[in-house]
């Protein structure tokens, strides 16, 4: 009998659960284990764990690759440029992830890459930067510039010159894209976000089509220790389940609010790319207008981070680490679940006392 394929939201759920057998659990239990009884394929704590497999077969299943996780999302960012030859090119959004350009201007500084910073909406510009680098690394929707690359067109230029093409898939998670069947060999996660979708648990995952590069990343995994916590493994698979229903919750919220937050008068600019729960808006009072709104509201917490159940926001410049290119004012709304007339009411007292 062939297995169905089954649609994402039937995978959610039902991936990597224990086998249909009298008495098994449904769920798969948080295995504490530093070691296992010789003989077998795992024998340490280090080299794998039951719960993080759990969690892997389901992502591994949403994204359709093989997927391993690791302690954290820029874990998995370290973990794939140490990849990356002595002095080969990497080129990277100027707008990726704050920790994936510092990370990416710290391997620079000690002269163990060149980095290739370029604007990833200019797909022209990217295919062309293709031809002397050794990894194209994308993130598509971009944080918080919300930019979106060409994954296709970027990623057949860059076989053609022989370089490999990594998507951090975080924003978009695999419901809205699933960066493999675009071409990409890899595919990165900041699970701490919507995946696990709570705000409780800070993961990484990097999943990829090919054997070799799966062994290539355990061996890594395995020798510099970056793994997951068990805990954290179990409650980002936990998360997952409902994963297709807060995104779809999340998206219409930020679809409703985005309309309302063009037409208002004390925003210049709405960023959205169509699908998601990231909205971000460029105040017209700049920064110190961005900080009586982010200081303002009761419902939307002032925090980092971003994807979990409850709405958040935060002016991106307060940190120093992020480019001049973001705008002063520019706040990134992470819309969640909760009721959008509550969400624009709670927004819409502070903007108007702005506008
Ligand atoms: C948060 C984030 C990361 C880093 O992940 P951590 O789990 O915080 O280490 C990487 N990429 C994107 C797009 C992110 O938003």
């Amino acid at each position: 009998m062939t297995e169905p394929t089954w649609s994402p939201a039937t995978t959610a759920v039902t991936a990597g659960r224990p086998e249909h057998v009298p008495d098994a659990p449904l769920n798969v239990p948080i295995t504490m284990a530093a070691t296992y009884v010789a003989g077998g394929d795992v024998e340490y704590g280090r080299y794998g764990n039951p719960t993080w497999t759990a969690f892997e077969e389901a992502l591994g299943a949403l994204e359709g690759g093989r997927c391993l996780s690791f302690a954290s999302g820029l874990a998995v960012v370290a973990t794939v440029l140490d990849l990356v030859g002595q002095g080969a090119t990497v080129v990277a959004p100027r707008h990726a992830y704050n920790g994936t350009v510092m990370q990416l201007a710290d391997l620079e500084s000690r002269g163990r890459v060149v980095v290739n910073l370029v604007d990833i909406t200019d797909t022209d510009a990217v295919v062309k930067a293709c031809d002397d680098a050794a990894l194209v690394w994308l993130e598509s929707p971009t944080n918080p510039a919300l930019e979106v690359a060409d994954i296709e067109t970027i990623a057949a230029a860059a076989h053609e010159a022989g370089t490999y093409v990594v998507v951090d898939n975080t924003f978009a998670t695999p419901l809205r894209q699933r960066p493999l069947t675009m071409g990409a060999d890899l595919v990165v996660h900041s699970a701490t976000k919507y995946l696990s979708g709570h705000a409780d648990a800070v993961l990484g995952a990097v999943v990829v089509a090919d054997d070799q590069l799966y062994d290539v990343l355990k061996g890594r995994r395995d020798l510099i220790g970056a793994i997951p916590g068990t805990l954290e493994a179990w409650v980002a698979l936990r998360g997952l389940r409902t994963l297709h229903l807060r995104v779809e919750r999340a998206e219409s919220n930020a679809q409703a609010l985005v309309g309302r937050l063009r037409a208002h008068r004390a925003i210049a600019e709405v960023r959205y790319p169509g699908f998601g729960g990231i909205v971000s808006i460029v105040l017209n009072g700049g920064a110190d207008g961005a900080d009586l709104l982010t200081h303002g509201t009761r419902l939307w917490v002032h925090a980092t981070s971003l994807g979990g159940v409850e709405s958040s926001l935060e002016r991106r410049r307060r940190w120093k680490s992020e480019p001049a290119t973001i705008p002063d004012g520019l706040v990134r709304l992470s819309v969640g679940i909760e009721d959008v007339e509550d969400l624009w009411t709670d927004l819409s007292v502070v903007l108007d006392g702005l506008a």
